[in-house]
């Protein structure tokens, strides 16, 4: 063990290096710039320990055209013997640099111990932490039982269709292949991420009927139905939603209860932007509609969590004259949280008290990560998320990642692949 953690800190230097290269490839999402190459420079990285390095386009999958394809790359070195795989997965995308930045977003500048740039934090800092544990490991115990795997993949910050979802429905995290999954997301490198909150996301509309302006009662405004549903969701559902409190750990503890946004409201006249520029025509609006994206919790069930506002847009029809809706499904992904005692949480666990000489924090997260693919279309539950960098500097301005948080989480990654794979 002295061995192993010894061996990380000699590859400092190497460390603080590959995350730099890995900011310096710009891949930006969207559209998705330089996939193929981040995963050609990955696959020739870990070729010389990863027998087995496929660079894999999810053709077909939401997202990839023939301009931006969504490339992905899986590296696997099989051990001495039979045993368990360990995976660790990372997204290779990052997300725009927006404005106010005092560094170069893909400089990888390192100033006081920190490397900054554009997903340095999230997530290519975890990546390359990830990347040391494991050579650090091979080259310590070459005779470890099992299988190590690492993949970085495409689009998590667009949903993860064109990466996780898509190697998911290859069969790439099934439990046969794969049994344990550590995906190092910016968390903290005292913090074990077991899932996240559920979300479903919906567009309602309401339907009035188009007149004159000049005379509103000969026709009926869909914006006024739309106005006393969000009175009901003001007055009623948030009221209801902030009672809810789940015993979920989720951060930040805000997060703790349901909740729900309104993502966009629309209705009327169209829009500037939507290639209007001159003075509005009189009508009264036929339609308006919102997205709402609620975001839900353990305790509650996507039945039940829908059956709400149908029952709330039930409750207009019946008391509005005129009130009519259609309600449209989006997207729903349900909550998902590893178990405690989980062997792969165990394992982080453990690291984490000998590495950083603490317990560490048990998280949910608030919105939902590639964890919810391995979950739902995997079918494989002893999945976290653990990595360096402190998620509240992911997407903003000056992202860093701290070179002591890089080196200790991959002492901690290390240990739990020790844990894990040595039988020795
Ligand atoms: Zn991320």
């Amino acid at each position: 063990m002295t061995d192993l953690l010894a061996q990380i800190d000699r590859r400092r230097d190497d460390l603080v290096a590959l995350t730099q290269d890995l900011i310096r490839i710009p891949t930006v999402n969207p559209p998705g710039d330089n996939y193929r190459r981040i995963c050609d420079f990955i696959a020739a990285r870990l070729a010389p320990r990863f027998p087995e390095v496929e660079v894999l386009r999810a053709t077909g999958a939401i997202g990839d055209t023939d301009k931006y394809p969504r490339w992905n790359v899986v590296a696997r070195a099989p051990g001495k013997s039979s045993g368990d795989t360990v995976h660790f997965n990372s997204h290779h995308d990052v997300v725009e640099i927006g404005s106010g930045w005092t560094t170069d977003p893909f400089g990888g500048e390192v100033r006081d111990g920190k490397v900054y740039g554009r997903g340095s934090c999230d997530m290519k800092g975890g990546l390359a932490a990830s990347i040391i544990a494991a050579e650090a490991f091979i080259d310590t115990h070459p005779d470890f039982a099992g299988a190590i795997e690492i993949s970085a993949t495409a689009d998590e910050e667009s949903g993860g269709y064109g990466g996780v979802a898509w190697l998911a429905e290859q069969g790439r995290f099934s439990p046969e292949r794969v049994q344990h999954v550590i995906i190092p997301e910016p968390l903290n490198k005292n913090r074990i991420c077991l899932g996240h909150r559920g979300v479903w996301w919906a567009e309602i509309e309401t339907l009035g009927r188009i007149a004159h302006g000049s005379m509103p009662f000969l026709g009926d405004s869909a914006i006024r139905h739309m106005a006393a549903l969000l009175g009901e969701i003001e007055e009623t559902l948030y009221p209801a939603l902030a009672t809810r409190q789940t015993a979920m750990p989720v951060v930040p503890p805000l997060a703790r209860q349901s909740t729900l946004n309104i993502n966009s409201i629309h209705g009327g006249q169209p829009e500037p932007e939507a290639g209007y520029t001159g003075f509005p025509a009189p009508i009264v609006a036929h339609s308006a509609r919102i997205v709402i994206d609620r975001r839900y919790l353990i305790e509650e069930t996507p039945e039940a969590v829908r059956q709400e506002v149908v029952d709330l847009l039930e409750k207009l029809k019946a008391t509005r004259p005129g009130f009519r809706y259609e309600l449209r499904d989006l997207w729903t992904i349900p909550p998902t949280m590893t178990e405690r005692d989980a062997p792969v949480v165990r394992a982080v666990d453990k690291a984490i008290t000998a590495v950083l000489g603490l317990s560490p924090d048990y998280v949910v997260s608030p919105g939902t990560y590639d964890q919810k693919h391995i979950d739902r279309i995997g079918k494989l539950h002893n999945c976290i998320a653990y990595g360096p960098g402190i998620l509240d500097l992911a997407h903003q301005p000056d992202e860093y990642v701290g070179i002591d948080d890089m080196l200790d989480s991959a002492k901690v990654m290390a240990l739990a692949l020790n844990d894990l794979l040595n039988r020795s």
